[in-house]
């Protein structure tokens, strides 16, 4: 039976971290600073807006909230995001995804100063995330390396698997663990021989956005498989990219959904934007 990576624990370990850290600015005069950018009336987006303000006002970060009519202007927003970027008193920004239609995305993430980039998300960030010279990490990854971490998973030479290739999670997870000298293959939609390639995992990360879409069949007995997935499955219930009551039979480490990989996006988001304060303060890490 798998050992369940805690995420909730570990998460609310970073949370503490950063709430030391932002104690000890405090008394350096810096507060840190995260705009928070929601635009219409996505329930899922709200809910998620709502855990960040909160996880900041636990850890002492100081929040602003920008919540925008599904009509807003593609200009009005672009607007907003230049403002911020001006403002003091803010270190990071971040526009929940998605936009309503008709808003350009990429237009808003380009506009952000990447210094207050602090998804990770900015082309000049992502950029610097390949060569291996960056200040932040886009928070998923980063939480699903933080994970590893803390149990101890050694992630050098294994095999890693990578089920997903968008930009703000599949790309950038195999990025980082090839960081960490993982051998990493990124599988897709069009990827042939999925099972067999799976079966060879040492670690396999999920991030499909299909309920259950990880059966134990394509799971290497004593793997580490950690599940990015936040699906609904047939009953409306929250649930992962992994049929977890299966492959926790054979894995060596999983990660439940909920309280796996979710918990650490946001710890690593308060970690990111007090990194920001620190560097646009001039505090050296
Ligand atoms: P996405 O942009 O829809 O990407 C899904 C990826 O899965 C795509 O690369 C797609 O391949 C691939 N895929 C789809 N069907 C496949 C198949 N049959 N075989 C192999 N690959 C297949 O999704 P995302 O934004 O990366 O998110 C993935 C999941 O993670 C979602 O459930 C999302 O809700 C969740 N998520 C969780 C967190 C968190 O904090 N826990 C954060 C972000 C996302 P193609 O590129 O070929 O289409």
């Amino acid at each position: 039976m798998a050992k369940r990576i805690d995420g909730k624990a570990i998460a609310a370990k970073v949370r503490a971290q950063v709430a030391c850290t932002v104690a000890a600015l405090a008394e350096k005069g810096v507060k840190p600073g995260l705009a928070v950018v929601i635009v219409g009336d996505d329930p899922a987006s709200r809910t998620y807006v709502n855990n960040k303000k909160k996880a900041c006002a636990e850890a002492g970060i100081y929040s602003e909230e920008y919540a925008l009519p599904a009509q807003t202007t593609q200009r009005e927003l672009m607007e907003l995001v230049a403002r911020l970027n001006e403002k003091r008193d803010i270190h990071g920004i971040l526009v929940q995804s998605p936009l309503p239609k008709g808003l350009d995305e990429e237009a808003v993430v380009e506009a952000i100063n990447p210094e207050k980039d602090v998804d990770a998300f900015h082309p000049s960030n992502v950029g610097r995330i390949m060569i291996g010279n960056y200040h932040f990490l886009p928070c998923t990854p980063a939480g699903v390396i933080e994970l590893l971490r803390s149990e101890q998973i050694e992630i050098a030479g294994k095999n890693c698997v990578v089920i997903g290739r968008s930009n703000i999670v599949g790309k950038p997870m195999a990025m980082l663990l090839l960081h960490n000298n993982g051998t990493v293959t990124i599988c897709h939609s069009k990827t042939k021989d999925l099972k067999e390639i799976c079966k060879n995992a040492d670690i396999l990360v999920a991030a499909v956005g299909k309920p259950k879409f990880v059966t134990a069949d394509m799971v290497k007995p004593g793997a580490v498989v950690i599940d990015v997935g936040m699906d609904r499955d047939e009953n409306g219930k929250l649930c992962g990219d992994v049929d977890f009551a299966n492959v926790e039979k054979i894995a060596s480490y999983i990660t439940p959904v909920p309280g796996g990989v979710g918990p650490m996006t946001i710890a690593m988001l308060l970690r990111n934007t007090v990194t920001a304060a620190k560097r646009q303060c001039g505090i050296v890490e």
